[in-house]
């Protein structure tokens, strides 16, 4: 086992209005390495206290020194901090490891991509411009601005903590906004070193506030306090309605983006030697806890038999060890209700009569049996009556649906109540280049899966969620626009009419 230093403090504290604070309760709770299933560090639990603080603090934040400052001196500070996390990355991808137990090849990757988001919507901070409209009243001077909402209130889950956060809090603060946010009670560790560096980068007190704790504790208050002006959340689908319904009482902005049962379909023609590993990483890398999983394999009937053979042969051969291990393919399971949960799901395909292909149980190696992993399993002969083909498992489960044509293709990757994202692998480009338009995905890879870029919008159709991350777009979901009107003739107003 790589070794696991004990972080320097004891306890960790909150940032709220500049201060590195315990819960107003002084209580604490534990997060968990899921490699040794042992409690690894202490985090403040947050109350509504805690929550009210914040948001009081991000509030006068915005109406202070951060909205007068020049949106080119915003995107500066943005810079200083994508240097920051860049000089930062290996340290932050290794709590960020310990913390949710995924790869440290894939926490680094995400962990020294980040710096890109800060400089692309920092670079973008003073390029937002109004508009001047050839308004249709004599005399009369009309423009545009676009201002930012108010406080954001940030809520992520717990499967890539810095990067999903980044996707909010960059275009959030490059708009201009102030941000409170909570990471996910399984993985705050990380967050809180983050947080760190916004002090550093020269950020005002307040306009970056992380409160921790537990989403059914705080969560409704984040939602519904009245000075948060935009909700942006990104986790489960029944956690999300819950929060969406919420934010309706406060008629507040919403973000949705959540969880998928996405379709990777391979056709006859499509260059095997390609597709296999892309279904592979499709489903088994993050151990299958990415809201993109391809957890859904479509393959042409054609090709079935042959596809399964060489997906075992070639998922056999996955590395199930310690997540800071490099050479690891395969690491645990979050949480231990998660665990449960995947078991469960297992144990549903069965009883409804899918084939199982491999996997199915927890390990048996003695080396990782301290740790929360579950075999990465794949079931044949999957119809999409079975609950295994319509339920997001957020786990290493791939169900195998096997199809006659494009027609039936289509139907069955659109006969879901999600609509996050859809691979398709084929030789023939003319089917790469019709079926993205019939696929109910926010996002499509042809040839390729799992892909993500700050250039690129990201977000769902359908009940996966709404609203874009990402790519320039991304920034006007933080941004509203104000039309301001001024009479430069000198006319004496009609009383009673209207202008
Ligand atoms: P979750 O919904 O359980 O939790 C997400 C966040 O919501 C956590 O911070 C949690 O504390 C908070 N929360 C819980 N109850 C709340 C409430 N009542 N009010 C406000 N906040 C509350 O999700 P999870 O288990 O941490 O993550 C897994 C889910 O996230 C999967 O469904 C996955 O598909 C989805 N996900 C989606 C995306 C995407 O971009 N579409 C990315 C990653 C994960």
């Amino acid at each position: 086992m790589i070794q696991r230093p004990p972080l320097a403090e004891d306890k960790l504290a909150m940032l709220i209005g500049g201060r590195w604070a315990a819960a107003a309760s002084g209580e604490y709770f534990e997060s968990f390495d899921p490699f040794t299933g042992k409690a690894w560090a202490l985090v403040p639990r947050a109350g509504v206290a805690d929550v009210d603080a914040a948001v009081e603090a991000a509030s006068q934040a915005f109406r202070g020194e951060w909205r007068s400052m020049t949106a080119s001196a915003r995107g500066q500070i943005m810079a200083r901090f994508a240097d920051l996390v860049a000089e930062e990355a290996e340290n932050l991808a290794v709590l960020e490891t310990r913390d949710n137990g995924k790869l440290i090849n894939e926490m680094r990757m995400q962990c020294k991509y980040i710096p890109q988001w800060f400089r692309f919507f920092g670079g973008l901070a003073d390029k937002i411009e109004g508009r001047v409209i050839p308004i249709d009243k004599p005399g009369v001077f009309n423009y545009t601005k676009l201002e930012p909402l108010g406080v954001v209130a940030a809520i992520t889950p717990w499967n890539s903590p810095l990067m999903l956060a980044t996707w909010k809090l960059a275009p959030a603060l490059a708009a201009g906004n102030t941000v409170v946010w909570k990471p996910s009670e399984f993985s705050s560790v990380s967050a809180l070193f983050f947080g760190r560096l916004f002090e550093k980068a020269g950020f005002p007190k307040g306009v970056v506030n992380i409160i921790t704790g537990f989403g059914h504790e705080i969560g409704d208050r984040m939602v519904t306090h009245p000075r948060v002006a935009k909700v942006a959340f990104t986790g489960g689908d029944a956690t999300g309605r819950r929060v969406y319904q919420a934010a309706a009482g406060g008629l507040k902005k919403v973000t949705l983006e959540l969880g998928g049962k996405s379709a990777n379909i391979v056709f006859a023609d499509a260059k095997l030697e390609a597709a296999i590993p892309g279904l592979v990483s499709g489903i088994f890398a993050a151990t299958g806890q990415t809201c993109i999983a391809g957890s859904r394999a479509l393959v042409q009937r054609s090709v079935y038999d042959q596809v399964v053979e060489k997906l075992v042969a070639f998922a056999k051969t996955a590395r199930i060890g310690d997540p800071l291990d490099p050479d690891t393919q395969v690491g645990p399971i979050t949480t231990l209700p998660q665990r449960k949960k995947v078991l469960d799901y297992i144990g549903i395909a069965r009883d409804e009569g899918a084939l199982q292909l491999l996997g199915g149980k927890v390990p048996e190696d003695k080396a990782i049996a301290d740790g929360w992993f579950v075999e990465p399993t794949m079931f044949g002969n999957v119809s999409q009556s079975m609950r295994i083909a319509q339920e997001e498992v957020f786990g290493p489960v791939l169900s195998i649906i096997p199809f006659e044509d494009e027609d039936e293709a289509v139907a069955i990757a659109n006969d879901s109540i999600y609509g996050l994202a859809a691979g398709l692998w084929t030789q023939d480009i003319g089917r790469g280049i019709r079926l993205p338009d019939r696929l109910e995905a926010g996002i499509v890879w042809v040839n390729m899966y799992r892909a993500t870029s700050y250039l690129s919008p990201f977000g769902g159709y359908k009940q996966s969620g709404f609203g874009r991350e990402n790519g320039r777009t991304a920034i006007y979901e933080y941004l509203q626009e104000k039309s301001v009107w001024i009479d430069a003739g000198n006319s004496i107003p009609a009383p009673f009419v209207q202008r």
